[in-house]
């Protein structure tokens, strides 16, 4: 037997199962490639890139852009392989044995294993019947376990549900200990809590390039927070983790982010459309979503799920008791989302 460190056998592993489905709606990545202009000019920078020399530059060059538009210090930004890396090194930062991470529940399922791999306690928090967030509660919860870190992801994945920013404020306020805000889906919301970020201290901004800007396969996320956090969190990171490609692509991606604006829009535009349709299937129960997916819930879920696999679409399945017949599906294109929700209707209909 080989000797692994105490507590691996017992982490649980991310559940997402990828097949090769003809309409992919799983997993909230964007259906559309990049828009022509920006893969053009992609492709010519790409060619540019010195991989002979560590990524100092291209790194420096993405921190700026972001810092800019923010108007934040770029001691404020730290770059992430996905926002994934930048969740998991927060909670390395403020995890460690003995301590407690607070985070609601239903909400990313890798909040639990991130907390275990730090080898803190993870305190799930549960939404109430509809998915929302009591936040009084919430906070109370937070100051009486003592928590170093309190996580919640707005819009919420998988429940597509939102805090206000006067919410997210009140949290902020409240609490002592470091606060991460997940804003994965926030461009289908458009309600970012950065600007909180000078006024509090403990709280952390998390963004992806993976859902609204289509760039999931390159792994590009960030964070803003105030200096001294930053210089804290970016301690945990190894030397030139990012890879400078990827950083190439999220910059230009960045500069041409003007090009996605009518891209979030249809996405937005479609979600309210399948809204509007899949609440009509009697048995079908919906949850309203400010993000780039729904919720729904069907007696008889997981055979839907199988229904429509067997047609090569793909939706979220979860095994969590707390999301029991619960299917989540990504907004595609148009003659997607018309091909998912007539399979959808067939077999809730019956036919
Ligand atoms: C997709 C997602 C992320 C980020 O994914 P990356 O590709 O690592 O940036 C983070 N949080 C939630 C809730 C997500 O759904």
């Amino acid at each position: 037997m080989l000797n692994y460190r105490e507590n691996l056998s017992a982490l649980p592993s991310y559940d997402g199962v990828e097949k090769d489905y003809r309409i992919k709606v799983n997993a909230n990545e964007s259906t559309l490639g990049l828009p022509p202009l920006v893969e053009e000019r992609l492709l010519n920078r790409l060619g540019l890139v010195a991989l002979n020399r560590y990524p100092n530059e291209e790194y420096y060059s993405l921190v700026e852009q972001i810092a800019r538009n923010f108007s934040v210090a770029s001691e404020q930004i730290l770059l992430g392989s996905g926002s994934s890396e930048i969740i998991e090194k927060v909670f390395h930062a403020f995890g460690g044995a003995g301590r407690k991470i607070v985070y609601p529940q239903p909400s990313f399922s890798m909040y639990k294993i991130y907390a275990k791999a730090a080898e803190a306690e993870a305190v799930p928090f549960d939404l109430d019947a509809k998915f929302d967030l009591d936040v009084d509660a919430f906070i109370k919860k937070i100051r009486a376990t003592g928590s170093s870190l309190a996580v919640v992801c707005n819009p919420n994945n998988p429940t597509g549900n939102t805090l206000t920013l006067a919410q997210v404020e009140e949290i902020a306020k409240n609490i002592d200990c470091a606060f991460l805000l997940d804003e994965a889906y926030v461009e289908f919301y458009g309600r970012s809590a950065f600007g909180l970020v000078k006024t509090y201290p403990n709280l952390i901004v998390a963004r992806t390039f993976s859902k609204a800007y289509g760039l999931a396969g390159a792994r590009v996320g960030y964070m803003i927070a105030q200096a001294e956090v930053t210089r804290m969190i970016a301690k945990t990171f190894m030397p030139y983790h990012m890879n400078a490609l990827s950083l190439t692509a999220a910059d230009i991606v960045y500069q041409m982010r003007a090009e996605f604006v009518p891209r979030i829009q249809m996405t937005v535009a479609e979600r309210q459309r399948m809204f509007e349709r899949l609440k009509k299937l009697s048995g079908v129960e919906i949850f309203p979503s400010q993000t780039n997916f729904l919720l729904i819930r069907f007696a008889r879920a997981a055979e839907l799920a199988e229904y429509l696999e067997a047609l090569g679409i793909g939706v979220r399945y979860f095994a969590a008791p707390e999301l029991k017949n619960c299917l989540r599906i990504s907004i595609g294109t148009r003659m997607e989302n018309d091909e998912v929700f007539a399979a959808v209707k067939n077999f809730v209909e019956g036919r």
